[in-house]
């Protein structure tokens, strides 16, 4: 099992932002706004149920270069609302700050997708975010079941902590997958969301698209059923399907 602070000493020290994809225009990536989504290449996670697992390795960038990209955002200007920084784990590279920083100065508005696997990170980058998608994946104790990374539930809730004394409208969601998050582990998450004060909570069913894991990709119930769902409503914060 591997340790995120760590992979973090370790990590190679690139000036420019090392972009793994582009969406020039998205709907749904930030709420109420058209946005370009920018994928950042590296993950100090191995997620299953990753749905973009050519982003996990910190090199082989497959996108276009950052300078590439800002040369697009400056000829949409007035046209596009925002853009998103997603993953990956965006928060991975150290070049994040100063292209959210670039974004920003070309007046449009940042997003940021993040698990929270670098909390000191995310509290640095946080007054330059206008939205942040956070990415939770289980109770506390069972995270690096999903993640495969020792302590990465510490670093998850220390950023979840962050985000919340923020001030930065943000959205908190769960991929859920039968053979990593199980009913009863919803139910501790939801405990422990509503104890951290989260009123929202968006579950999103897993979807097999770019998912590697063939045992995972295998069809299997649904158990986000009205039964569960009225429980977890119970017992935590309002609860989204997607
Ligand atoms: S944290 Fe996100 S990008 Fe990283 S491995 Fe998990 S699902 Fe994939």
């Amino acid at each position: 099992m591997r340790n995120a602070a760590s992979s973090a000493r370790t990590a190679p020290a690139y000036a420019e932002l090392r972009v793994g994809g582009f969406v020039p225009f998205s709907a749904t990536d930030f709420p109420g706004a058209l946005a370009a989504v920018v994928f950042c290449q590296g993950c100090p996670w191995r997620c299953g149920y990753c749905h973009n697992p050519h982003l996990i390795a910190r090199s082989s960038a497959q996108g276009p270069a950052w300078a590439d990209v800002l040369a697009w955002l400056d000829q949409r200007r007035g046209l596009l609302d925002a853009v998103v920084f997603s993953g990956g784990e965006p928060l991975a590279q150290p070049a994040l700050a100063d292209a959210m920083d670039a974004v920003r100065a070309r007046g449009f508005r940042v997003g940021l997708h993040t698990g929270g696997a670098y909390p000191r990170r995310l509290a640095r980058v946080l007054p330059r975010a206008d939205w942040v998608g956070f990415d939770v994946k289980a109770p506390q104790a069972d995270y690096a079941a999903t993640t495969t990374v020792r302590a990465s539930g510490a670093a998850a809730f220390m950023s979840l902590a962050h985000l919340s004394c923020s001030g930065v409208a943000h959205e908190v969601r769960t991929t859920v997958h039968p053979l990593l998050t199980s009913a009863e582990a919803l139910l501790r998450l939801a405990r422990e969301l509503a104890q951290r004060g989260l009123r929202r909570w968006v579950l999103q069913r897993f979807r097999a698209t770019g998912c590697a894991d063939a045992a995972l990709r295998a069809p299997h119930a649904d158990i986000l059923d009205d039964a569960l769902l009225g429980r977890l409503a119970a017992e935590g914060p309002a609860v989204e399907v997607r």
